[in-house]
């Protein structure tokens, strides 16, 4: 597994060394719950390796790339959520500002079909 990225908070929380509220954890991605919920549920799944944005996911990382997806449907799942939105913000001009490249999962309300 590639090293943690010093000073990423998600390689932090990926390491166990934040505390948060996790939600579901195997050997590729962990999902926690978002610290400013933007709904009465939101959480976030994150690889465990270092990746900033989608755009550095590589070809050989596609496997990786739908374990995000297929936890995001597996939480929703678990939560019973009857519809949810999952969103991947993809650097600032896309609203990212956590560079270490995350899915939302956001449900818990019916959520308006606007994206920003
Ligand atoms: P972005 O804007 O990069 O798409 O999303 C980053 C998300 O990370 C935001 O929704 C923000 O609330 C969340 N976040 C930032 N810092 C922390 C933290 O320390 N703990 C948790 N649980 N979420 C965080
Ligand atoms: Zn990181």
């Amino acid at each position: 597994m590639a090293a943690a990225v010093q000073g990423c908070l998600f390689c932090r929380i990926a390491a166990g060394q934040l505390p948060v509220e996790r939600v579901y954890e195997n050997d590729s991605v962990v999902a926690f719950k978002d610290i400013h919920p933007q709904a009465p549920f939101h959480c976030l799944v994150i690889p465990k390796v270092h990746v900033a944005t989608l755009n550095d996911f590589t070809v050989e990382q596609r496997a990786l790339v739908g374990e995000l997806l297929l936890t995001a449907k597996l939480i929703a799942t678990e939560h019973g959520l009857p519809g949810y939105r999952v969103a991947m913000n993809v650097n600032h001009e896309g609203g990212q500002s956590v560079f270490h490249a995350h899915l939302h999962v956001v449900g818990g309300r019916t959520l308006k079909s606007a994206l920003g």
